[in-house]
């Protein structure tokens, strides 16, 4: 069977399970599988990752296989691939068999796009829906997606060359330097992308050496007109490999072609990389990715979630954005545990099955925050400290000093107590989650703006304290 037959036949089977399932488990389960191709006894499908693929099988085996037998008939076996978080290709396995051990020790392979913008697959692909569309952009990472969209749009004419985006795990490297990936093939600008990690960059030369080929694989890298290198940083004290890819680097670099470079530190503070390699990283930009704050991270949740047709209240978004604060893939696979659990149990998501999910992830102390005040403390000691009282601080009062008190009453609020923005937001005179937002943001940002301002904020902290131990 071709090509079209596999998604055909895979079409028809999402018809029989789609009539025979909850629409929201459908969405969760079924939607992100892939056909990928077909051969005479086995209909090869792509599974995200392999807790995807774990509950999958051990849920759906049987409708799936129903589903075969209704659309195909007898002798068709299903066999699943799965994606790791960096795209790593899986061997594919049998549906009932146990998933592979070492899932890493798959080398990533690249890719190539030809001249017709035809992606040639040596391994897996570059994620399609890591695009500069599905990036949400927050004050943490907006250089660095707008330094990426920059040399996507004009690889190799700006100074941005090469571009090297650093920032910790899971806040968005491979996403951004993927969509650069995906941008360019979709202009269809230049001829040749090729992405890669390191680690690939490595292996490809060691065997280079070992078969005698390092002409060829030295050529080969030369000839791209744009080379995207995922996480640098397992380059450190590999020296000659360093050196392949400093020679590498130069040629494309003269030649004007793009160089687009992620790593989880700053290069300056890699070590074992070479120094000439570090001061050629300095005649491009680098930017950094911080972690992103709480608005950002709503805002990815809730981003997520419409693109894959979920409804999440936004209690729960805002309960597992608050807790899960320094890793976006952490932060999605809540999101994903959590479906799983409810449709498990059959039940709505709702906060308190979120606390139960979030209670597993990052366990009970983290989840009750260490301090836990109540709103009532932090407002008496707001209005001692201002000299209102509690009506004036809910009320109405755009007056600044009362401005003030209130918005940094609710920051506090925030920051100490287990109530949601939603919450906070009506024991302050009934106002609106955003208003609360805004009030946390503008004290961020006065605390960073006026020393004035910081110096009452910490005696109002210092009283907060002692009063409350
Ligand atoms: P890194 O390579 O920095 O470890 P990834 O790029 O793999 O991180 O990102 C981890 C996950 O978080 C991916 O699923 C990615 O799509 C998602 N993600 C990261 N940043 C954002 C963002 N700003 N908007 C939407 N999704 C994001
Ligand atoms: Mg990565």
């Amino acid at each position: 069977m071709d090509n079209i037959g596999h998604a055909e036949l895979w079409n028809e089977c999402l018809e029989y399970i789609q009539e025979r399932i909850p629409t929201q488990t459908f969405n969760t389960w079924f939607e992100p599988i892939k056909s990928l191709s077909i051969t005479e006894k086995e209909l090869f499908l792509q599974v995200p990752n392999k807790f995807f693929y774990d509950w999958v099988v051990s849920h759906y085996e049987n409708i799936i296989q129903q589903s075969l037998e209704t659309t195909y008939g007898d002798g068709l076996k299903i066999k699943y691939t799965i994606l790791m978080d960096d795209e790593q290709p899986q061997p594919e396995k049998q549906a009932s068999g146990s998933i592979p051990q070492n899932p890493k020790a798959t080398p990533q392979r690249d890719i190539i796009v030809d001249n017709s913008s035809k992606i040639i697959e040596k391994g897996t692909k570059i994620n399609k829906n890591y695009i500069f569309e599905t990036f949400v952009e927050g004050k943490s990472n907006q250089f660095a997606k707008a330094a990426a969209m920059a040399v996507a749009n004009t690889p190799g004419a700006t100074s941005f060359n090469p571009l090297v985006l650093y920032g910790g795990t899971g806040l968005g490297k491979t996403h951004l330097v993927q969509a650069i990936g995906n941008e360019v093939i979709k202009n269809q600008s230049i001829k040749s992308v090729l992405y890669l990690s390191s680690d690939t960059f490595t292996l490809d030369f060691i065997s280079a050496i070992q078969k005698n080929k390092s002409t060829d694989f030295s050529k080969y890298y030369r000839n791209v007109d744009m080379l995207l290198i995922d996480d640098i940083q397992f380059f450190q004290g590999k020296e000659s490999t360093q050196e392949q890819f400093f020679h590498i680097f130069n040629s494309l670099y003269q030649h004007h072609k793009q160089i687009v470079l992620t790593t989880d530190k700053n290069p300056m503070e890699l070590k074992g990389l070479q120094e000439r390699l570090i001061s050629r990283f300095k005649s491009g930009l680098t930017v950094d990715i911080q972690p992103p704050d709480l608005e950002t991270r709503i805002a990815i949740l809730q981003k997520k979630a419409e693109r894959e047709e979920l409804e999440i209240p936004y209690d729960v978004i805002e309960l597992l954005a608050s807790k899960i604060r320094s890793n976006i893939r952490e932060l999605e696979g809540a999101l994903i545990r959590l479906l799983a659990y409810s449709s498990l149990l059959r039940v709505d998501i709702n906060v308190q099955l979120t606390r139960k999910v979030l209670n597993e992830i990052v366990g009970d102390s983290q989840l009750e925050s260490n301090i836990s005040y109540s709103i009532e403390n932090i407002q008496e000691v707001i209005t001692g400290k201002y000299n209102i009282n509690l009506d004036t601080l809910v009320g109405k009062s755009r007056k600044k000093e009362i401005a003030e008190a209130r918005m940094t009453a609710m920051y506090l609020a925030r920051k100490y107590t287990n109530l949601s923005l939603k919450s906070i937001g009506l024991y302050f005179g009934g106002r609106d989650h955003s208003t609360v937002v805004h009030a946390c943001k503008w004290v961020d940002d006065k605390l960073d703006a006026s020393e004035e301002f910081q110096k009452r904020f910490e005696k109002i902290k210092k009283e907060f304290d002692t009063t409350l131990f």
